[in-house]
This record gives C-alpha cells, structure tokens and sequence, in this order.
C-alpha cells in the first residue's frame, strides 16, 4: 500500500513503499505479529496511507527480548574489544549517512517533516552515533586500587537489553540518542516506535544488518503503545528502560519499571519559556523564536512557547511576529518552497486547535487566531501558526499544545520575569534574550529547568547534558558522557592482600 504521489519521491523510497505490510525486525529477520494484527501509518501532508504494519502482541514483545537477550549473553557483541565495537557503530553510522537522502524522506513522508529538516536529523543521528562509539573507547576502563591491605577493582559492563520507547516527532534523531550510548557500552536494544512513526525505524534495522552489526544486537518491534510498548515496560526481562515521550504515559512506564525495579530514564514533555529583556534586538528576537515555534509545526518539547516579554518592547515584539507567523509558508513537507509542514495525525490537529478554543473560553486573548489551514492540492493535518496572551493561568499557558502556538505575557522587573517563568510544572528548557551577559547568565542559573540557553532556543552540542526535571523528566537526561555511564553497571572486586 502506498498512494504517494510527490514528483520528488526518490525511487529507492518508491521501493521500500512496495505496498507490502512491513514487518518488524527481531535477531536479524522480519518478523509478522502472532495474531497478524496490522496498523496503518499514513502521510500528515497528504493523508494518504503510507503502509500497512504489523502490530507486536505482547508475545512478540517477549521473544523480541528473548531474542535481544541471547545475541548479548552468546553473541559476541559484549565481549568484543571497545574498538572492534566503536568500530562496528562507525559501519552503521557510515551506512546511515550513505543513505542519508533515503531515510530523511522515509521520515518526512512519515512525519510530515520538511526534508531538508528529517535531512538534519539524520544527519544529527550519524554524529549521535560516532561520538558515543568514540567517547566509549576512552571511558571504558578497569580500575584496581589498593586498600588496608586489600586490592579493590572495578570494572564498568553492559547491563542486557536495553529497552527503548519512542515519541512521533523525531523518529529517526531519538532513536540515535537513545540507542547509541546502550549499544556503545555493549548492550542489545529492543525499540518500539511510535505507531504514527515505525517507518525509518524499520529501515534503520534492515540498514544495521547490511553494516554488519550482528543479529539481535539492535531489534525493532512495531506496534501500539497500550499492547506492544505496555508489555516491554512490564517485561522483568530488560534490564533499563528508556522512554521518551508524554508525561501522561511517562507516569505508567515508570510505574511498571517501579514495580520490577528496572532503572528507567523519562524524557517528557516541555512548557518553556524565553524570556525577552528590553535591550535586545527586536527584529533578530522576533525571527529566531518565530523560526523555533513554527520549526517542525511546533512538535518540539524543548520548544519556547510561554514569551515572556519585558513590557517596554512588548507591542513591538508582538507587532514583529505577528507579521513574520502570517508570512511563514504552510505546506507539503517535501515541496521545496514549504517552511512548515503538518502536525502528525488529525488527533494532533484536534488537540491543537482544541488548546485555542480551551485557552480563549479561559479569558484569553487571541492575537493571531491559528485554525487549521488549507494547502492546496493537499488534504494534510495543517495548522496555522497561533499567538495568544493573557493570565499564566490559562490552559493554554500552562499545559503542552505541541503545536505552532506561542503564549506572551509581559514583565516589569528580573525577579518578576524568573517568577513567571518558573510558574509551570515542566523543566525543561527555557531561554534569556539580553546583552547584558551578567543578566543573562544570573537569569539562566535561576529558571527552573534542566537546560537555558542565552540568545538561542533549541541548540544541542554532544558532549551538553540534554534532559528534563520535574514533570519533564528523570533519569539524567541524553547527549553527554554521564549518558554513557549510565549504559554500564559498576562491578567490583575485593581480594585481602
Ligand atoms: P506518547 O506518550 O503518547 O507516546 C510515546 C510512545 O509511548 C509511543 O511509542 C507510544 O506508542 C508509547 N505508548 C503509549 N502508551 C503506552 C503505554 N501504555 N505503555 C508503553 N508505551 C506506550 O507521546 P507522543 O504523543 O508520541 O509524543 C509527544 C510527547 O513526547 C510530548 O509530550 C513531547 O514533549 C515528548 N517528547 C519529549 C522529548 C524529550 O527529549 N524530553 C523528545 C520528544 C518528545
């Protein structure tokens, strides 16, 4: 099944949409679910399905582990020397960014992701990659020391199956901060993408087989959250749990993972803020938080969409992105001209739109009333971009939209502006926008959230600790050397002298 009808499909991605219901991949192979129950993922731009897959039962979950357990106790992978292994994660890395044109219109045709931004993700998943298959080869290490006539060692191992849940909006770029790190330290994977989502998933799969990496080293089970993700997360079989995802269903993953006492790492969703002192520029402000906002259709959780805006620029400000949110171009994601695509699914749309009505019955102010949009000769989940204002109570300012719509408020002092933009329950990311540097950085230490960036939204650096506290999430977060750490137990032996 495939109604795609872009001029701009690439015939290798014509190929792999053969009209076949795509399987799961688990110790090497594609595999069916038990009961061949089967779901369909659909392009948002133009609604058309895109493929049948199928839908694991909570069996296939448990011989998918099964599978991912053995390739780690008699498969070579644990025990192969950290060069053969970073060596091995540099094949696939270099197989990705082979086919790096593929898998970015896989994914844009799958998300409704503009490509040359998919383009971006993937080729932000190939340096995922290759920096933790490098960083592993300097920190994989076996102390011995002396003490009170003692010799102590400790030596750093992976831990099994490393489970991993994954949201919709970047497939193929979480999948790489995820698994990298787990594989990196010598663990297998067992991955659940999004049902909205499985496609680059199960490309990549296919891709690390062809680049050697042995099978049921990383293994991919397709399906539904409530079924297929519910029986990874009870499953006493794993060893850690990584879920990326809302907080709603971070809530349950840690609940299971409690109860079976499995380490889990939550990375939820965001409500950020970037706060605007009156000593920036307007107009450089105003197209960088426009450019964030609309990025992706504003399916980002580090987004900045609560503005908090010193009052003194505020008409202005207002008046500089009103203009910039009419003139962004709405449209097919793999159309060059299109600077915003759809959100995900019409379910996403509905949640959108219904966030405007919701915020507006609360009191506030609509200043660019968003609403779903029209592209023609398309019948995609488009939105327009939306700016609303008014209390910090509002719905709308206080709960995850995951769409094109920016919330403003208005400051008069320093202290007044961290109170507001530390009254939500998420954390985040948030950013300060001033040229004063001593502001900027007393600001950013003080909001209450894991990340602040200065003058920027929305940067990542490998190496920079990326994660969420309170309602954003757990675990110690993505991207850094701890993140590594984190896929090695520590074992120690203690010997009398
Ligand atoms: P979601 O929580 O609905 O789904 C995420 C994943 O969980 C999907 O694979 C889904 O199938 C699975 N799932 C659903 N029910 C489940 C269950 N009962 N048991 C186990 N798994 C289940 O989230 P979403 O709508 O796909 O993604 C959007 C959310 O993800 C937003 O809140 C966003 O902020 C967050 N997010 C966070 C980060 C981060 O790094 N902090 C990154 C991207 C997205």
């Amino acid at each position: 099944m495939s109604a795609v009808v872009s001029p701009n499909l690439l015939a290798e991605v014509q190929q792999f949409l053969d009209g076949t219901t795509k399987c799961g991949f688990v110790g090497g192979q594609d595999v069916k679910s038990s009961n061949g129950e089967t779901f369909t993922t659909s392009d948002p731009g133009s609604g058309a399905p895109l493929a049948d897959v199928y839908a694991m039962q909570a069996d296939d979950v448990d011989r998918a582990i099964d599978v991912a357990r053995d390739a780690f106790k008699k498969a070579a992978w644990a025990r192969l020397q950290q060069n053969e292994r970073s060596a091995l994660l540099h094949r696939l890395a270099d197989a990705v960014e082979a086919k790096k044109n593929v898998i970015a219109q896989i994914e844009s045709l799958d998300a409704g992701k503009i490509e040359a931004q998919a383009q971006g993700d993937v080729q932000n998943f190939v340096d995922t990659i290759r920096y933790f298959a490098d960083l592993a080869l300097h920190t994989q290490r076996r102390n011995t020391l002396a003490v009170a006539r003692h010799e102590a060692w400790t030596m750093r191992q992976p831990w099994g199956v490393c489970a991993f849940i994954f949201p919709w909006n970047f497939p193929f770029l979480l999948i790489g901060w995820g698994i990298a790190p787990a594989l990196a330290a010598g663990n297998t994977v067992v991955i659940k993408p999004a049902e909205d989502t499985p496609l680059s998933a199960i490309y990549l799969a296919q891709l690390a087989k062809e680049a050697g990496i042995p099978d049921g080293v990383i293994n991919v089970i397709t399906g539904t959250g409530p079924v297929a993700g519910a029986a990874l997360t009870q499953s006493t079989k794993i060893e850690r749990m990584s879920f990326t995802g809302s907080p709603e269903v971070g809530r349950m993953v840690g609940e299971a993972c409690g109860r079976n006492l499995v380490p889990v790492k939550l990375e939820l969703g965001g409500k950020g803020a970037a706060v605007l002192f009156d000593d920036v520029d307007v107009a450089q402000t105003a197209d960088k938080l426009v450019g964030a906002i609309t990025f992706h259709a504003g399916q980002v959780c580090c987004d900045a969409t609560r503005w908090i805006v010193h009052r003194d620029i505020y008409d202005q400000f207002v008046d500089a992105c009103v203009d910039r949110l009419q003139k962004v171009k709405i449209g097919y994601q793999l159309d060059g001209g299109s600077q915003m695509g759809p959100v995900v699914s019409a379910k996403q749309r509905e949640r959108v739109l219904g966030y405007l009505t919701k915020g507006e019955a609360e009191g506030a102010q609509c200043i660019l009333p968003g609403g779903a949009a029209e592209v023609e000769g398309y019948s995609g989940h488009f939105v327009k971009p939306a700016l609303m204002a008014g209390s910090l109570d509002n719905i709308a300012a206080q709960e995850e939209i995951f769409g094109p719509v920016a919330y403003l408020s208005k400051f008069g002092s320093e202290e007044e502006a961290i109170e507001m933009a530390n009254y939500t329950q998420y954390g985040l990311a948030n950013s300060v926008w001033t040229n004063d540097m001593s502001r900027a950085a007393r600001v950013a230490e003080e909001l209450s959230a894991a990340n602040s960036w200065i003058n920027a939204h929305n940067v990542f650096a490998h190496g920079v600790p990326y994660g969420g506290v309170h309602k954003s999430g757990l675990g110690g977060g993505v991207l850094s050397v701890e993140t590594l750490y984190d896929y090695w137990r520590n074992i120690s032996v203690v010997r009398p002298l």
